[in-house]
């Protein structure tokens, strides 16, 4: 089995039950055929369900963005223990489309807190808008990094997986280069090592951004990542299980 993790983020797709069972057998098919790591992200009302009919073991489900709060008045809010409860073990924290729409990296603290006491594993995302020369963008990453993980006990650091997400790079068809990848994954870890001490050298880094079936094997080969986050891909699925084919082709 290919040890590649890939996170399918379907993002508010497909628009109806009936394609989504469709794009999780074709998910699933996939994967039996191109044993692979897959943790599905589908929106949350279809978590339960599809969740219920899988059989299999090989793929994982993951919520899209969870509560920091437990429960209460909280409306159009999802609680951990009610995402667990429809079968997620992971769940995408600070994803650059809930932080356009007002998510800080104080939300993503708590949140990141909240799914570990809950024993749900997080996928901190983190990226720039832009970068130019003056290397700013690395101030900010390492502030999103910074208060992500400030509450999180030392002997747990090394559970939470890193996405690192430029938003420059996400929703078309090209990717980072692996090279800047493999770099940015050198200095997410010396941040976090340094902030937070060497339990952080071991957590996973995952890219994500525009990732498809051609460019997901250079980038996994030379971007110094465990996986890939998968966007508008993982809602193809042909696209991606040629990516998965491609993957296993190098595992
Ligand atoms: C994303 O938004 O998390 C993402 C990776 O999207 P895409 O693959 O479509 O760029």
């Amino acid at each position: 089995m290919s040890k590649v993790l890939v996170v399918a983020n379907w993002k508010m797709n497909p628009p109806s039950f009936q394609e989504a069972k469709g794009l999780f057998d074709a998910t699933r098919k996939a994967v039996e055929k191109y044993p692979s790591s897959v943790i599905v992200a589908p929106p949350s009302i279809y978590l339960r369900e599809l969740h219920a009919r899988y059989k299999g073991r090989s793929i994982r489900f993951c919520a899209q963005d969870v509560s920091y709060d437990a429960r209460g008045a909280h409306t159009g809010e999802i609680s951990l223990p009610q995402a667990k409860e429809a079968g997620i073990v992971y769940a995408i924290v600070g994803h650059s489309e809930r932080r356009a729409r007002g998510e800080t990296n104080e939300d993503t603290r708590k949140k990141v807190a909240a799914a570990l006491a809950a024993r749900v594993t997080p996928i901190l995302c983190v990226g720039e808008a832009k970068r130019d020369a003056s290397g700013e963008h690395l101030e900010f990453i390492k502030e999103a990094l910074r208060i992500g993980f400030a509450d999180v006990p030392t002997a747990k650091i090394s559970s939470i997986i890193v996405a690192y997400e430029p938003i420059w790079a996400i929703g078309g068809e090209e990717a980072m280069k692996p090279r800047d990848m493999h770099e940015m994954a050198i200095f997410i870890r010396k941040t976090l090592v340094g902030l937070y001490g060497e339990g952080a050298r071991s957590l996973k880094i995952l890219y994500g951004g525009s990732i498809n079936e051609s460019n997901a094997s250079d980038m996994v080969r030379a971007g110094d990542v465990s996986g890939l986050l998968v966007g508008h891909v993982s809602t193809d699925g042909v696209r991606f299980a040629a990516l998965l084919e491609n993957l296993s082709k190098q595992a």
